[in-house]
């Protein structure tokens, strides 16, 4: 059965991914070509944080290095794909719609969770892409109903993708280890990997009672809410596929996922 991407959930590490030459790496250096290529992207980011559903407006939006004391190389990287103000009015009256208070920010450029996967997967720079900001103070269902309100401009060939972390407990890394995996991380995944492909949307949506290590794999809940809004962009009847698997720094999980549909051509 044909089925088409909807989409993705990506894990995007430490910013220094991107010079290195890492299994996740090199999965996200073929991510573009292995997705039908998106009229536009929206990049739900862990980074971007905001009270109430923002989206960004900004025609060239600006690419933020928006971490401390990395290798100057990782600073001269730009990523200078434009933005789509047009498409981010139609996205904040999608949520507004959906009863959403959301705004545009016509400032707010491309910080790392956006452009770190989005240079890897489709470095020509020349798919439009805007960022949809996470609340990090509201929960998984209300992260979820923000997808579903997005579901429609899918539909039209936008690309959701949500870029967080699998597992996300930066006291807990062994820094440089790649090779050993902490036993709690493992099974947080495993029980992730299982629920996605299972479509089990209740389970996921209850993570923090269901998964085991919740608190463990993810002290704060901000880089897992971009898969709720991935997984209510694709839709109802969606099954999410495992698109890669890995760990980095002992305990950083790089899992990533696409969101698909059973194509109707
Ligand atoms: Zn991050």
């Amino acid at each position: 059965m044909m089925t088409v991407t909807k989409s993705l959930f990506v894990s995007h590490g430490s910013p220094t991914l991107i010079l290195e030459d890492l299994p996740a790496t090199r999965f996200l250096r073929r991510l573009g070509s292995d997705v039908a290529r998106p009229k536009a992207i929206v990049a739900v980011s862990a980074h971007w944080m905001t009270r109430m559903p923002a989206v960004s407006g900004a025609a060239r939006p600006e690419t933020i290095h928006d971490f401390y004391g990395f290798p100057p190389p990782l600073y001269a990287l730009k990523y200078a794909a434009p933005g789509a103000p047009d498409l981010a009015e139609r996205l904040a009256e999608a949520l507004r719609s959906a009863g959403f208070q959301a705004v545009i920010d016509p400032e707010q450029g491309l910080d790392h969770g956006a452009w770190v996967p989005a240079m890897l997967a489709w470095p020509a720079a020349d798919i439009p892409i805007l960022q949809l900001a996470v609340q990090p103070h509201l929960d998984a269902a209300h992260h979820y109903a923000m997808g579903q309100a997005l579901a429609p401009l899918v539909a039209e060939g936008l690309l959701v993708m949500g870029s967080g972390s699998a597992t996300h407990n930066l006291r807990a890394l062994d820094r440089g280890r790649h090779e050993s995996v902490a036993q709690w991380a493992q099974h947080f995944d495993d029980w992730l990997v299982a629920a996605i492909e299972a479509g089990d949307v209740a389970a996921l949506l209850d993570w923090k009672h269901q998964a085991p290590h919740a608190r463990m794999a993810h002290p704060t809940d901000e880089h897992f809410l971009p898969l709720f809004v991935a997984m209510g962009a694709a839709g109802a009847n969606t099954r999410g596929r495992t698109l890669h698997r890995s760990f980095t720094h002992g305990a950083l999980s790089m899992s990533a996922f696409a969101f698909e549909a059973p194509s109707v051509s």
